[in-house]
């Protein structure tokens, strides 16, 4: 139990790009960490950093009194964390589960921590992982509101300031969904007019620097649009990848599923999808945001 006298021992599921930086903020702040993710070699620099790696996703969970989850996706999730030797693992504890799913698949993830008996906390990240490790992203939660309050030393160490935004465990999935509505076209936005300042030869430095940079300055998206610019300026989308343009995708997804749920017209979102579905087509899946200013100026055409 999370109950503020035995010291916490967290288990976190889950090494991509994201969960590593999870991680890696838990064992800054000195948490009893457990680690497991599928494919072994990633939870190295974890091991290194202090963390014990776990055999299985069960054990981790077995041997831990609050699990943090984030994997690709729901089929991700329903494989590794939808079992019932697991569920029985997770019993009376709580669980955050920080994954990007749909409406429909939370309705399930729901139902399968009620029928286990597990407090459920879902998150949406408004943030890269240079965000959590620095601490600097609000994390954004929905679930009860007595289980976030047990596990809020946790939950700061997560990245900085919780916000708890409704019992409803979809309450935070959906205020994520409608920044990420405002985020992800404004971030493709930002790719679109340095790729109209390359065609007509204009300064890609004087754009960003000059003018869309200095009114967002000490935001998360300041930091987001400083990496743009800097790949877009290199034409190198390999480096200090934070979020692979997949993971965009998918989680973009989700944000138009989610104003469908709503009965909102989602043409808005899908123009701007495209563009991350062309680069993708394009061969960028792995690569930065920042390709699709490469797709968008399209040389190789
Ligand atoms: P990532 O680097 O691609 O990592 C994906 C993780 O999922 C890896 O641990 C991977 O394990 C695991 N995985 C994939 N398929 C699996 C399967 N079938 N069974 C078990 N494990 C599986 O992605 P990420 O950037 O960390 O993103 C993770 C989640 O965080 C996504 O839902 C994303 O939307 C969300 N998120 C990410 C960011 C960001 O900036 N990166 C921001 C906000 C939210 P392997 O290592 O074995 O492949």
């Amino acid at each position: 139990m999370v109950d503020g006298n035995e010291p916490v021992r967290v288990g976190v599921l889950g090494l991509g790009k994201m969960g590593s930086a999870l991680a890696d903020a838990l064992l800054a702040r000195k948490f009893e960490t457990t680690v497991w993710n599928r494919t072994p070699a990633k939870a190295e620099p974890s091991r290194k950093a202090g963390a014990r790696v776990a055999r299985s996703a069960s054990e981790a969970a077995r041997d831990s009194d609050l699990l943090v989850v984030c994997l690709a996706d729901y089929a991700a999730l329903s494989t590794t964390l939808l079992a019932e030797e697991l569920g029985m693992s997770l019993r009376n504890k709580t669980l955050v589960d920080l994954t990007s799913i749909k409406a429909n698949e939370l309705k399930e993830l729901v139902a399968w921590a009620k029928r286990n008996g597990i407090s459920l906390l879902k998150g949406t990240i408004p943030g890269y992982p240079a965000d959590v490790r620095a601490g600097t992203c609000s994390i954004l939660y929905g679930g009860p509101r007595r289980a976030f309050d047990t596990a809020i030393p946790i939950l700061q160490a997560l990245g900085g300031s919780p916000v708890h935004i409704g019992e409803d465990h979809a309450a935070g999935v959906e205020m994520g969904r409608a920044y990420y509505s405002f985020l992800f076209p404004a971030l493709v936005a930002f790719l679109y007019g340095a790729a109209l300042c390359h065609r007509a030869g204009l300064s890609l430095d004087t754009y960003a620097h000059g003018l869309i940079l200095p009114p967002l300055k000490g935001s998360v998206m300041s930091g987001m649009i400083e990496r743009l610019t800097k790949a877009s300026m290199a034409r190198r989308y390999d480096e200090d990848v934070q979020s692979s343009l997949n993971i965009w995708r998918g989680a973009f997804d989700n944000v138009i599923d989610c104003a469908d749920t709503h009965g909102l017209d989602p043409a808005f979102l899908t123009a701007a999808k495209a563009l991350m579905d062309r680069a993708e087509a394009e061969g960028f899946g792995e690569k930065d945001l920042a390709a699709v200013f490469e797709s968008l100026i399209g040389d190789r055409r």
